[in-house]
């Protein structure tokens, strides 16, 4: 025994671990949690492959549209909390 430590007690060396507990093998394209090969879903999306968790693949189906989806959803809302806001001040400077 010269001087080489065997299984110095569970050092993960900062990787990342799959839900399941297996090591990951690289970040979901869609909300970066890390999966391993076996929980991973690929999805094709335009001319690059991705892979997404099964969670976000349930939610979002096989494609990274919703999430522009979800962005015009906001920009809608805001413009009719504007609308409202703008109705308000008209009720109001009206008495
Ligand atoms: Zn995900
Ligand atoms: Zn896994």
């Amino acid at each position: 025994m010269s001087g080489q430590l065997i299984g110095t007690g569970g050092d993960d060396g900062g990787l990342a671990r799959c839900a399941c507990g297996a090591l990951a093998a690289g970040p979901c394209a869609r909300c970066r949690v890390p999966l391993c090969g076996d929980c991973c879903v690929i999805t094709q999306h335009g001319a690059q492959p991705w892979a997404i968790c099964r969670a976000c693949e349930r939610r979002g189906g096989r494609s990274l549209r919703s999430a522009w989806a979800g962005l015009l959803l906001w920009l809608g809302g805001g413009l009719l909390a504007l609308a409202a806001l703008v109705l308000l001040l008209a009720w109001w400077a009206r008495g």
